[in-house]
């Protein structure tokens, strides 16, 4: 029996039958148990912000966890101290910060974190995407996959991604925050126009509500800046992180700015396994990484690299190509996306259709020229 067999046997099929069954990463590649190679051009998601299996993360999950695996959150350990101050330290400002093991969970944390605020009403956007539990899924913008689940908590008023008027319009006094992607992922790597984040910190400022930005899949490095938000100068009360946070270990983190980290009252919010210290010596031996490579310049370059390439292929299906630094979304003129995914999956690389006419690229962020430029080629054979 092959492993996919064995899958569709025993685990619920929560994405469809999985294309492949992989059994070995190094870098940028993956193994499949046929013995095939692809570049992951997709990266576990935005997850693999090293790669597959870098020595960084391998040897400070090892070391840590023969040195102290777990302790209950009552105590306290260095690698979550440290990652905490980390954070705050990229993002210039003084905060606290919030462990959770994934990213729908740091959104539920700060969406717990707005009721403390004493209102209730959440502005989140058309088209967003913030996680799979109850909470997270209130926030989320994309009906096929929340209104199955209704009634959902909250008082969410979705107004549409990117347009200033319309945030203006929703956001009162009675706002407690307003939460959006700087990019939207899962809505096909959306792009909102230029001052958009600027106009949110303007209109929440006014109206007193907290300014939340997911940056689950923008956040550590993947635009070529920390945090996306970073490149349109604003200052958010509060972001959350999870993702390539880890490099492939479970991790979230709600960090909150200023008074927002203050809102949370011993007793109010936790979980036993956020902040545990194997993940936080990942997350730790990840940023240290992109900070000694310069990782996040060589995101930029190669990024721009791959958007040129592909822009030059001047091909009738390729509408676009829109994102920042490694996290593109090549917009197709028809709904092939499928196809596409499928002809590169053959030819050797791992991308997602992640809309029908959008394909997501979300490579690990130190995928080199060489592998940017074997894509293009790639890309165009497959086109032809
Ligand atoms: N927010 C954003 C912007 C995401 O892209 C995702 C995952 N795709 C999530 C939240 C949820 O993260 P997780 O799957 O770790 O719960």
């Amino acid at each position: 029996m092959t492993l996919v067999d064995r899958w569709q046997r025993s685990m619920m099929d929560n994405y469809g039958t999985p294309p492949l069954a992989l059994v070995r990463g190094s870098g940028a590649v993956l193994t499949d148990e046929a013995g095939k190679s692809y570049v992951d051009m997709l990266g576990g998601i935005a997850v693999n912000a090293l790669g597959h299996a870098h020595p960084a993360v391998v040897e400070a999950v090892s070391r840590q966890i023969g040195t102290l695996g777990h302790v209950s959150n009552l105590y306290v350990a260095e690698p979550p101290v440290a990652l905490a101050e980390l954070l705050l330290a990229l993002a210039g400002r003084p905060g606290r910060v919030f462990f959770s093991n994934s990213g729908a969970e740091a959104n539920e944390a700060v969406f717990k974190l707005s009721r403390l605020t004493g209102r209730d009403h959440v502005v989140a956007t058309v088209g967003g995407f913030h996680g799979r539990t109850m909470g997270a899924l209130a926030l989320t913008g994309q009906p096929a996959k929340v209104d199955p689940f209704r009634p959902l908590p909250g008082e969410v008023t979705h107004v549409p991604f990117g347009d200033a008027a319309a945030l203006a319009d929703a956001v009162t006094d009675a706002t407690a925050m307003v939460i959006l992607e700087p990019i939207q992922g899962e809505n096909g790597v959306v792009v909102p126009p230029p001052g958009y984040l600027a106009a949110a910190r303007e209109i929440t400022t006014r109206h007193g509500a907290l300014l939340v930005l997911d940056e689950v899949q923008t956040g550590i490095g993947r635009t070529g800046h920390w945090f996306a938000h970073q490149a349109d100068g604003v200052e958010p009360d509060a972001i959350t992180l999870a993702k390539g946070l880890g490099g492939g270990l479970p991790i979230g983190a709600c960090v909150a700015f200023g008074a927002a980290g203050d809102l949370l009252a011993p007793g109010l919010h936790g979980t036993t396994f956020g902040g545990n210290p194997v993940s936080c010596a990942a997350a730790l031996a990840v940023i240290g990484t992109i900070a000694n490579e310069g990782l996040l310049d060589s995101v930029k370059r190669v990024g721009e690299r791959l958007r040129r390439g592909i822009e030059a292929l001047d091909h009738p299906l390729v509408g676009e190509v829109r994102g920042a630094g490694l996290l593109l979304g090549i917009v197709l003129t028809s709904p092939a996306s499928k196809d596409l995914a499928d002809g590169l999956r053959d030819a050797g690389f791992l991308v997602n259709p992640v809309q029908p006419n959008v394909i997501r690229l979300a490579p690990p962020l130190i995928l080199t020229a060489d592998q940017a430029d074997a894509f293009v080629a790639a890309l165009a054979k497959v086109l032809a």
